[in-house]
């Protein structure tokens, strides 16, 4: 175990050993979440904004969706015709 000090603007450094571990380089986007005991960290697992599926999901526009919605957003909006 690392301790470490919160910094005046709320940031902890995450121990460089811990990140090459993970292989998590540096501008690596995470995902943050507590259990109500606990602060986990984790890589960025991009969610569809639509249906919260986790398959095929890019971002689009500062979006997140998947290939499902986007085929069903595309044909709805009578695009390609
Ligand atoms: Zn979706």
């Amino acid at each position: 175990m690392t301790t470490k000090k919160i910094t005046g603007a709320g940031g902890v450094t995450i121990p460089k050993e811990l990140r090459a571990e993970l292989n998590i380089p540096i501008g690596t986007v995470v995902d943050i979440d507590t259990d109500g005991e606990y602060i986990m960290i984790r890589k960025h697992i991009p969610v569809c904004h639509f249906c919260r599926g986790i398959e095929n999901v890019k971002n689009i526009m500062g979006m997140e969706i998947c290939k499902d919605c986007a085929k069903k957003i595309y044909i709805q909006a009578g695009a390609g015709k």
